[in-house]
């Protein structure tokens, strides 16, 4: 298609070209004559005839011509002339007119023009025979069209090879794509060595699989460990039941291994809790309902339920806060929790006789919340992944404290769903603090008060 678009607009090139040049060939003949005219107006018409006469036996390519006088009395005449097929135009003052007929049985491109010469008019009328010209365009076309076929022969192999070249690389990357599945995500895409298009789409692709299968490994460590927390206590309720079984108990028997039983189960359904909000969390499928609260009040309360969790201890559980309530926009349940999961650990890692505070503070920006105790501490070792799941630091794992390393992990994840941050340091044998940031909000904007909560139902 663009060959013939190129062969076409090559011909009308081709033929304009010439014809500019015929139109040259004739004008520059008139001129010729013109000059002659010039030079012999004052000898009279038949000195005039004698040198047209000889000028054209000394044209020999073909060219005629005829001139008349101003009364339209021809001086000169080109026999062919006489043979015109077409009477010539007439002809306007000074300009040269343009006009193609035969002659005879020959073409012929004719110019015309009327002059005045040294004070007498003529008219005269050069032809050039246009045959050689449209040899030349002939030959031209014969040429196109023995070409044209053999050039779109060529140019479809020529497309067919570089097409096949150029899409090796894609035929590549598709087959790769093809062989990867969850068993082989650590295969990546061979990348093309030609710096283009091509190659940055690979290395995306390959940032993609290494994303996909960094969260693979993510679901497949959690679902392996939450099998594990899992197996453990159901574990032990059933052990627990079956050497309960083997005979009979007395009263007090059945007692301690009830409460064994219902103990675990709580520990596990408090298990399955917290796996349940982190696969929520990691689905995206819990909305936080968030609202103006002051953060004194859920600080108090938490220092309450710390102090019951820490009734058998005898830890002297504190709060201090503010004389003006700090105002945050936050999903009331969700606060609840980070701050009873800080209080619960600082409890249960806080031995008989030690303290727990609770510190609520305004700075700047920020409303910050700081849970301080004096509990066994965290290594340095241990402390930058106590926030990942299911990780319990060294110190911890060798006791009998229950968890399962997640509510640091949901702890996070519920300060992070709030745009604030949180930070632990410690000292083993010392104590902890762990400081938790949330921006806080100038005034308060319709309120709510705690009391007039619903209460604290699953939902994250
Ligand atoms: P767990 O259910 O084990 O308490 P967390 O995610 O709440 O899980 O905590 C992760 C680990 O961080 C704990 O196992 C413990 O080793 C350490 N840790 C958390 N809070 C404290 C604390 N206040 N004092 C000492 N160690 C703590």
């Amino acid at each position: 298609m663009s060959f013939a678009v190129f062969f076409w607009i090559s011909d009308i090139g081709f033929r304009r070209s010439i014809e500019a040049t015929v139109n040259d060939a004739s004008r520059t003949n008139l001129e010729t004559i013109q000059r002659l005219l010039q030079s012999k107006a004052e000898s009279g018409n038949d000195k005039i005839r004698h040198e047209l006469r000889e000028l054209s036996d000394l044209w020999a390519n073909g060219a005629l011509f005829e001139v008349a006088d101003g009364n339209g009395d021809w001086i000169f005449r080109s026999p062919r002339f006489m043979l015109a097929k077409t009477p010539l135009p007439a002809v306007q003052d000074r300009r040269i007119t343009f006009f193609t007929t035969n002659l005879d049985s020959f073409q012929y491109r004719i110019a015309l023009q009327r002059v005045d010469l040294a004070g007498k008019r003529y008219e005269i009328h050069a032809a050039v025979p246009t045959e050689p010209f449209d040899q030349a365009l002939d030959h031209f076309r014969s040429i196109e069209q023995e070409t044209l076929p053999v050039l779109v022969l060529l140019a479809s192999f020529l497309g067919y090879w570089l097409s096949g070249r150029s899409l090796a690389p894609v035929n590549r990357i598709i087959e790769t794509a093809k062989s990867i599945g969850v068993q082989s995500l650590s295969r990546r895409l061979e990348l093309p060595r030609a710096q283009d298009e091509l190659r940055r789409l690979t290395e995306t692709l390959n940032a993609m699989l290494e994303r996909i299968e960094k969260s693979v490994a993510r679901i497949t460590q959690f679902t392996a460990d939450a099998s594990h927390d899992l197996r453990t206590p159901v574990a032990v309720i059933r052990a627990t039941a079956e050497i309960t079984l083997r005979r009979r108990r007395t009263d007090s028997e059945y007692r301690a291994a009830l409460s064994k039983v219902l103990e675990t189960s709580e520990e596990t359904s408090e298990l399955i809790e917290n796996l349940l909000t982190l696969a929520r969390a990691d689905a995206g499928a819990v909305s936080m309902d968030m609202r103006t609260l002051d953060l004194a009040k859920h600080v108090l309360k938490a220092k309450e339920r710390g102090a019951v969790l820490s009734a058998e201890k005898t830890l002297d559980v504190t709060a201090r806060t503010p004389p003006k309530p700090v105002w945050i926009e936050a999903d009331a349940i969700a606060i609840d929790r980070l701050l009873l999961i800080l209080v619960d650990n600082a409890v249960k890692y806080t031995p008989t006789g030690g303290r727990c505070e609770i510190e609520l503070s305004r700075e700047g920006e920020q409303a910050q919340i700081r849970v301080r105790d004096t509990g066994i501490g965290i290594s340095m070792n241990d402390l930058p992944s106590i926030f990942e799941r299911f990780v319990r630091a060294d110190s911890t794992r060798s006791r009998e404290t229950r968890g399962a390393g997640l509510g640091l992990a949901i702890a996070r994840w519920i300060t992070e769903m709030h745009g604030g941050t949180i930070v632990a340091e410690s000292e083993i044998g010392v104590g902890s603090v762990f400081r938790v940031s949330f921006p806080a909000l100038r005034e308060h904007r319709n309120a709510i008060d705690l009391n007039e909560m619903p209460p604290a139902a699953s939902r994250i």
